[in-house]
């Protein structure tokens, strides 16, 4: 089994090099982040000594949820895509029980973290972030990419208060911009109606979730709550959707034109449709150009102390004990190699010949 693998790892056309990377090239220092199939773990790659993000799979977790197909999707959207507003995966390797990812470490936290002390952002604040966020969006959807979960715990700070969308498990490669897909998933306050219909669904999802978030920065709760046991269904959505009247009259009509329940309606939908979202009153005051280069002025820079400050993470991570996460080794001798999933950065030999 474990000759497999490596013979895989080596003839892998990612991996020209033939460079291994591996577990046990790496301290880990904290956890920071939980999700459904595994940890994430700020990282020390012992070479360079530089600081990771690294996401944990476990691979019979995966499998017990079905969630194959996914996993190797959010990794190869991860190694295609090369936008300033989306996280940067370095590295990613595997071994007989865990798929691991190595990402860039986006010390400012979730927006989610911030938008929950704050309770809701200022117009200005609100703005800046989804001028960024859009543009990660339009990024996807002209690379035939659908994003699919968009919403505050996956939109990430970095420490000069920039932000990068991360977390492509659910992400979809698409033939074309307009491609029809079915499956149901999602987070249900960032879920566009039409998913849960069985007529197929489009990239204008992503809208929806966006007109979701942008309500929930700039009023603080859900556009749309839902109970736990609640069974979704289309007809859930068609409430009267109420905005305080703190909301500028050009965000609540930004609001109400992406929370239109037929996609085909829906702002942004369609090819280029991103375009006419950034051509909205709302926007008027921005240069998006600028806002490509990066050269808006972030509204909040995170106030760090040195590489390991992990303020704007929660503690309930940060403070848990490693030593709960050594790993035990699979009772089960089967394991499922995921081709093609190992991936270097060019940058790694550059990096390492540096020093
Ligand atoms: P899934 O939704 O597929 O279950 P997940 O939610 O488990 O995925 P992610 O969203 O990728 O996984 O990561 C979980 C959390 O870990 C993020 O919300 C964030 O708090 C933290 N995190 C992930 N990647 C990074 C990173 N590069 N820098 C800083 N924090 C990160
Ligand atoms: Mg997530």
């Amino acid at each position: 089994d474990t000759n497999d693998i490596e013979k895989n790892l080596d003839n892998n056309e990612d991996n020209p090099l033939g460079i291994k990377l591996k577990n046990e090239d790496f301290d880990r220092l904290k956890l920071i982040g939980k999700g459904s199939f595994g940890e994430v773990f700020l990282v020390k790659l012992k070479s360079n000594e530089k600081i990771y993000a690294m996401k944990i799979l476990d691979k019979e977790k995966i499998k017990a949820y079905d969630q194959e197909e996914h996993t190797k999707s959010e990794r190869d959207l991860m190694v295609k895509i090369n936008c300033p507003f989306i996280v940067d995966i370095k590295y990613a390797f595997q071994d007989k029980q865990y798929l691991y990812m190595v990402t860039e470490f986006m010390q400012g936290g979730e927006m989610f973290f911030h938008l929950f002390k704050e309770k809701r952002f200022k117009n200005e604040k609100a703005k800046f972030y989804l001028v960024e966020i859009i543009l990660a969006i339009e990024f996807l959807h002209k690379n035939n990419m659908m994003y699919r979960d968009l919403k505050p715990e996956n939109v990430l700070l970095d420490k000069t208060g920039h932000i990068k969308i991360t977390d492509f498990g659910l992400s979809k490669i698409l033939s074309s911009e307009n491609e029809k897909t079915y499956t149901i998933c999602g987070t249900p306050q960032y879920l566009a109606p039409e998913v849960l219909s069985n007529e197929g669904y489009d990239n204008a999802v992503d809208w929806w979730s966006l007109g979701c978030l942008m309500y929930k920065m700039l009023i603080g709760i859900d556009a749309f709550k839902f109970s736990k046991d609640q069974s979704l269904s289309p007809e859930m959505y068609e409430i009267e959707i109420l905005i305080p009247d703190y909301v500028t009259k050009e965000a609540n009509d930004l609001i109400r034109k992406l929370l239109v329940l037929n996609p085909k309606k829906r702002l942004g939908s369609g090819p280029g449709g991103a375009e006419k979202i950034k051509n909205h009153p709302y926007f008027k005051d921005i240069d998006w150009e600028k806002a490509w280069n990066k050269e808006l002025i972030p509204p909040f820079i995170p106030d760090i102390k040195d590489d390991l400050d992990l303020k704007y993470f929660d503690k309930g991570f940060t403070e848990e004990n490693l030593e709960s996460f050594s790993e035990e080794e699979s009772s089960s001798l089967k394991t499922i190699d995921y081709k093609g999933f190992t991936y270097v950065t060019d940058s790694y030999t550059k990096d390492e010949l540096n020093g």
